[in-house]
């Protein structure tokens, strides 16, 4: 155990970072980082500075192996902190035949922006790919008119860029229309797939009972021109379309002759004019193929349309990509139907796509979530095929592992009330932008007679209050009218007296400051130098993580990110 004495501390702390970082640390970051991990010793300062520049000489003197011997000897817990650094992902178990590198591919509709539900399907191809080597393809699937939003292309693209993904390729698959109609021939000819001109209900009937409906037997011949009169017009929607033949006797209803092409009559593509359209089982497999896709990651919801795909591939004689499904994810607390979403912006319930109440990746990163958080922890959920639910409290763990060494720090409080400290004398805080970053430098509050507090932490039952990195307050009541007097600048009293550490801004200069959250809004004052921090993840001392949002003549808006 070091003790308390600083200039071991000192030079403990540096002959650590000499270790890790191979030179030998700057007398003021020694400082900082030991007075980070001991705030004690802050009221100590002038002493602590003494000892400094000699503690870190008595490093600087040691040649590199003495100070590993030094530091295993005298500190056996600091030399093996630097190795925990080191620590391991959770990895993902081995995909078999991927040893020479793999094709992947995230395949989403362009329905609205991407949250937090395709994240794992993201994440996890993304790490296959690093893991293993190869292509990534991000295949837009866009073959039904009716969940495509236009706008969706970007936003998808947006979104993926902040997640940091892997991409290799794009592709969308209305771009491929001609492809598939050519395959839908071949397979015609090879005699796996036939135009049905069945009435729905009749098929349905049929397939009921695992008998054929009369299209099955139709030559090849018929089959192709049938097939061309659906490309040309020659049929209205409902009146035609293409089917896979599968096992009529399949204990499952759904995997018998199910249908690989539609005619849609008005279906208004952003993008296509087309009158034919692949369903999804048809238009992945010849993408997969067509693309090389080696391994598939997709959730159980998709294992029957695996099934399917297999008869695909089975006529055409194609390799199976290696297939993995993972469990199902229930997501609480926010929301994730596309329509839902889309109706709530229409009518105003939600401001917009990144409306903090809306679980898409634009939302968290609008709250400070940081995309390798959102990565890490999809990863830490695995490709495991139990459902599990979604915990928002390991994401933000992450996420804190994150921001908690960037962030800076600065006051907030929330409903401030003006106190007036008789007593006092001008004083100036001086504030660590970082308690384990002395080289960030301080924030400087000149206190000159009245100060902001936090409402909540004024009642009758409190007599004295600690302003953090200031002086010591007491409090007495004369009724409920408090008046507040100098106590002093010692912490250790201030401990001593179980006093409350609170946050505190010089009255005269502060800034208005709103906190949204899920729950509602949060309003006080904060620091004005928050304003440069515009679009970064700060931290309110004792209130938590924000990502400042927007500085204006009326105040700053902050997100709150987390504890
Ligand atoms: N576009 C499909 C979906 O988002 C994915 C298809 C697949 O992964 O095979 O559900």
């Amino acid at each position: 155990m070091a003790g308390e004495d600083p200039k071991e501390l000192l030079f403990l702390c540096a002959l650590q970072n000499a270790v890790k970082h191979g030179g030998v640390p700057q007398v003021g970051a020694v400082i900082g980082m030991v007075m980070g991990a001991h705030p004690e010793l802050r009221s100590r300062a002038k002493e602590v500075s003494a000892v400094a520049k000699e503690a870190i000489a008595d490093v600087a003197a040691l040649s590199p192996e003495e100070r590993v011997t030094t530091l295993q000897t005298r500190a056996p817990e600091m030399f093996a902190a630097l190795s925990e650094k080191h620590e391991h992902k959770k990895v993902l178990p081995d995909l078999e035949g991927a040893e020479n590198g793999v094709v992947m591919r995230f395949a989403p509709n362009p329905s609205g922006p991407l949250h937090i539900g395709h994240a794992r399907a993201a994440a996890l191809n993304d790490a296959y790919i690093r893991q293993y080597g190869g292509r990534y393809i991000l295949r837009i699937e866009d073959t039904d008119p009716k969940r495509v939003d236009p706008e969706a292309y970007e936003m998808v693209v947006e979104d993926l860029k902040w997640l940091g993904l892997a991409i290799t390729d794009t592709v969308t698959q209305s771009d491929r229309l001609h492809l598939y109609y050519v395959l839908c021939t071949q397979l015609i000819e090879r005699g796996g797939a036939y135009v049905c001109t069945c009435d729905n209900e009749v098929f349905k009937e049929l397939k009921n009972k695992k008998t054929a409906c009369p299209c099955r037997e139709q030559s090849v011949e018929t089959n192709l021109v049938l097939w061309d009169r659906m490309l040309t017009h020659g049929f209205k929607e409902g009146e035609a379309s293409v089917r896979i033949k599968t096992d009529l006797l399949h204990p499952d209803p759904a995997m018998r002759d199910f249908p690989a092409f539609r005619i849609l009559d008005a279906p208004a593509h952003p993008k296509v004019i087309a009158h034919v359209y692949p369903l999804m089982n048809f238009s992945v497999v010849a993408d997969d193929h067509l693309l090389g896709v080696t391994h598939v990651i997709r959730g159980k919801d998709h294992i029957a349309n695996t099934r399917r795909q297999r008869y695909i591939y089975d006529h055409f004689g194609w390799k199976v990509p290696v297939y993995r499904h993972y469990g199902r994810m229930g997501i609480e607390g926010v929301v994730l139907s596309t329509s839902q979403m889309r109706l709530g912006i229409n009518d105003g319930t939600y401001s917009g796509w990144d409306d903090i109440h809306l679980g898409t990746m634009r939302a968290l990163a609008r709250r400070g979530i940081s995309p390798e958080a959102v990565k890490n922890a999809m990863l830490a959920i695995g490709i495991g095929d139990t459902d599990i639910s979604f915990s928002w409290d390991n994401l933000y763990a992450e996420n804190k592992k994150i921001v908690d060494p960037i962030a800076n720090r600065y006051f907030f409080v929330p409903e401030p009330v003006t106190a007036k400290i008789e007593g006092a004398g001008p004083h100036t805080a001086h504030a660590m932008l970082h308690p384990s970053d002395a080289a960030r430098g301080t924030r400087t509050l000149e206190f000159t007679g009245t100060v902001l507090l936090p409402k909540s932490e004024i009642s009758p039952d409190v007599t004295m209050l600690r302003l953090k990195d200031l002086f010591n307050v007491k409090i007495s009541w004369n009724g409920d009218t408090p008046t507040f007097t100098y106590a002093g600048d010692s912490l250790a009293d201030a401990r001593a007296a179980k006093a409350h550490i609170v946050q505190w801004l010089p009255a005269q200069a502060t800034i208005a400051c709103t906190i949204k959250t899920q729950e509602g809004d949060m309003s006080g004052a904060c620091e004005p130098a928050v304003r440069s921090e515009l679009g970064k993840v700060i931290q309110f001392e004792r209130v938590g993580f924000v990502k400042i949002d927007a500085v204006g003549d009326e105040g700053i808006v902050a997100y709150y990110t987390h504890k």
